[in-house]
Parts: C-alpha cells; structure tokens; sequence
C-alpha cells in the first residue's frame, strides 16, 4: 500500500494542523516557509519523539516545491 497516496493532505488547509479552526489561514511567506522547512527537517534529524508533530513533519518534507501552503499564525509559532 502506497501510504503516501492515501494520506491526504489538504493544502487548502492548515499546512500544520489541517484542522477547521476559527482563526484565519495566513499565505506562507517565502521566507517563512523556508524557516518552516528548516525546522521540519531539524525536527526529522533529531527523531524527536515527537507525536504531536509526527505528521505534520512528513507533510512539509513530501510537500511539492510547487505548492504554496497556508497556516495559522498560532500554529506556526508553536511549530517553528
Ligand atoms: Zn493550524
């Protein structure tokens, strides 16, 4: 099984979280997204045990060059 085809990543949603919260979704910023992308694969080295960022360490790693993603400020905050 392909697990990658059969999670399915929302990228109209929270790039972090991909949860429905009422808080609006932010366009990630060049730069952001760059330090968004630093951690993850800092996160990734580390092998963190860390559950809670488990997936959303996957989804910016296998994440399209070409996508342009969106996020919550708060959940950007706590994950950079
Ligand atoms: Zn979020």
């Amino acid at each position: 099984m392909d697990l990658k085809r059969a999670r399915e990543d929302d990228y109209e949603r929270c790039i972090i979280c991909q949860d429905d919260k009422h808080e609006k979704l932010l366009n990630a910023s060049e730069q952001g997204l760059t330090t968004l992308k630093e951690s993850a694969s800092m996160r990734h080295k580390l092998r963190e045990r860390d559950v809670k960022y488990r997936l959303t360490i996957e989804r910016i790693a296998t994440m399209q060059d070409d996508i342009a993603p969106v996020w919550h400020k708060s959940c950007y905050s706590s994950f950079k």
